[in-house]
This record gives C-alpha cells, sequence and structure tokens, in this order.
C-alpha cells in the first residue's frame, strides 16, 4: 500500500508541476502579445504629503487584463516579465503611458507627480538613460515632476555603477527613490552616496506599526535616517487612523495607502484628488 501511496502522491506531484508549467508557458505567451493587444492599463494611487494634507503626486501600477487568466496581478506577472526580458519594452510602455497621463494632467490644470516603477533588469538594461531621456523629450513631462521608484534589491550589486547610473538618470532632471526600503538589505554606506531623494518605508513594517514596537522602531529609524541624510520618506500601505498617526507623529513626509484611496484608473484620479482635499 505504501509503495502504491508514493506512486500516486508521485504522480499528482507531476501532475501540479506540469499544470504549474504550462500555466507559465500561456502566462509567458500571453505576456509577449498583452502590449500589442492592449491588455495593459496603468492605475494610479495618490501620495498625501502628511505637512499640507494634500496629494503631491501619484504611482502609476500596472495591470494585466489577460483574455485567458483575467486580470493578473503584478505580483504574478512581473517576475516573469523580468525573467523573460518583457520588462525592458512593457517598463517603456509604462513610463511613456504615465509621463503622457502627467502631461494631460497638466493641460487640465491637475499637477501631480508622477512616481514610475523601474525593475533591476531595465535599471541594467543598456542604453536605460538614453531611452528615458528620449521619453522625457517625447512626451514633453517637465523632468522635475517624474521620480523613479527603484527597489532597494535592484540597487545592491555593483553599487558602483549603480551610483553612477542614479547620477546619470538624476542629470535628466528627475527623482529618485528607493522602494521597499529595509527589505533589501542595502549597505548603509551607499546609501549616503546614492543620489535618491525619497525612501519608502515598504508595507511590512506599516502592516503592524500600531502594536508591534520593533516595527515603530524601525519606521521612527528610517525617517531619521532619511532626515538626516536630507531625503524624504513616503510610507506605503497606510490603511488605518492608528498607522496613520504614528506615521504623523514620527514625521513621515508623504502617506500613501488604502487609507486615502487605492490604485485607480486614468479618469477617477481627479476625482479622488478632490476628494482628497486637492493637490500639493
Ligand atoms: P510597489 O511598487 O511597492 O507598489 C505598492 C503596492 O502596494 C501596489 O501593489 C499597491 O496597490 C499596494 N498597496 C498600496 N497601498 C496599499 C494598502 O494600503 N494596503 C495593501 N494591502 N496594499 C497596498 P500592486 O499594484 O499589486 O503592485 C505590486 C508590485 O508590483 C509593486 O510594488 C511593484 O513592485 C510591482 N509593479 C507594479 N507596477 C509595476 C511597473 O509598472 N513596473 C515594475 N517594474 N514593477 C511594477
Ligand atoms: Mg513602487
Ligand atoms: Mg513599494
Ligand atoms: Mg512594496
Amino acid at each position: 500500500h505504501a509503495k502504491e501511496e508514493g506512486k500516486n502522491t508521485f504522480r499528482f506531484y507531476l501532475e501540479e508541476l506540469n499544470s504549474t508549467i504550462s500555466t507559465r508557458i500561456a502566462l509567458e505567451q500571453g505576456l509577449r502579445y498583452a502590449k500589442e493587444r492592449q491588455e495593459l492599463e496603468l492605475h494610479y494611487q495618490p501620495k498625501v504629503c502628511v505637512a499640507s494634507g494634500k496629494v503631491s503626486g501619484v504611482e502609476a501600477l500596472l495591470r494585466w487584463h489577460s483574455p485567458d487568466f483575467g486580470l493578473v496581478s503584478p505580483i504574478r506577472f512581473i517576475p516573469l516579465a523580468e525573467q523573460t526580458r518583457l520588462i525592458i519594452p512593457i517598463g517603456e510602455w509604462v513610463l511613456r503611458t504615465a509621463c503622457l497621463q502627467q502631461v494631460q494632467w497638466r493641460e487640465q490644470g491637475l499637477l501631480l507627480n508622477m512616481a514610475v516603477n523601474l525593475s533591476a533588469i531595465q535599471l541594467k538594461s543598456p542604453g536605460l538613460v538614453e531611452r528615458v531621456a528620449a521619453i522625457i523629450d517625447e512626451t514633453g513631462i517637465q523632468p522635475e515632476h517624474l521620480e523613479l521608484e527603484l527597489t532597494e534589491s535592484a540597487l545592491v550589486n555593483n553599487p558602483d555603477e549603480v551610483v553612477q547610473l542614479l547620477e546619470r538618470l538624476r542629470t535628466l532632471g528627475c527623482s529618485i527613490s528607493i522602494d521597499d526600503f529595509g527589505t533589501g538589505y542595502s549597505s548603509l554606506s551607499y546609501l549616503k552616496s546614492f543620489p535618491v531623494t525619497i525612501l519608502k518605508i515598504d508595507r511590512s513594517f506599516v502592516r503592524d506599526l500600531a502594536h508591534n514596537s520593533g516595527d515603530r522602531a524601525i519606521a521612527r529609524s528610517v525617517v531619521d535616517l532619511a532626515n538626516n541624510l536630507d531625503m524624504k520618506t513616503v510610507a506605503e500601505g497606510v490603511e488605518s487612523e492608528e498607522q496613520l498617526t504614528i506615521l504623523q507623529q514620527i514625521g513621515c513626509t508623504y502617506i500613501q495607502g488604502f487609507i486615502y484611496s487605492r490604485p485607480v484608473q486614468a479618469d477617477q484620479v481627479s476625482a479622488v484628488v478632490r476628494r482628497l482635499g486637492g493637490a500639493a
């Protein structure tokens, strides 16, 4: 019996593995044409300035409406896009679309900073700075309203090269923030040489802020560190009044999270901004 069971377990394991692999292949195939088939869409989530109470800008967040899989979360398809390097053309589309949107809002009298996520693969791809420059040029965005979000883990390898790259990006006039800060083991000695203006406190430290003194200490330390390095801070994933109050006390600069708004479609942004008390 034991032998039979072992066989069955093995068979089930294989079936599951096969379906995982075929799902992966199907996802990958779908992702390959997602841009051409216009299945990609950006949603935008506001960041609220603690001092003024107004919306300082939005973060562009990618959505994929797959005909086969429905709405696929970026947590699922971004890693796949990175492994296949599809993130390079997709990321370019994201940047161009977000910049065009910022300009369109500006022309309608809604001035918002636009934050765009850049993957480590994009950062390492040759010609990145030139492509960002071309998109700034082509879309007419004022680069001081463009912010590039790079995860801390994208910055850990070859920090000397990264510093140079970030400096060239900064020369274009845009700003750079470190996303998911506190989760990527970047060296503090490099942090001071990164030409970065904003640290985004990772959601994992915000989640239990009200009940976990360790998380509170970490959040406070990140804000202090940022202040001492002349950087600003964004707390991500803020959902409750309790978390908000603590972050205000700690001196965090901007708040982003469901407490103010979920990421919304472009045509909903002006209404959300109005509800939140206007743009900064
Ligand atoms: P991220 O850049 O750290 O973005 C923040 C994520 O937290 C978003 O998830 C957002 O919807 C979610 N979030 C914001 N506020 C709250 C909250 O109060 N509670 C909770 N539970 N979640 C909140 P999303 O849109 O699913 O994106 C996940 C990740 O996918 C992003 O994390 C980013 O790493 C990646 N991503 C999204 N769009 C792009 C893109 O255009 N390019 C690249 N390279 N990565 C992207
Ligand atoms: Mg981000
Ligand atoms: Mg983040
Ligand atoms: Mg995050």
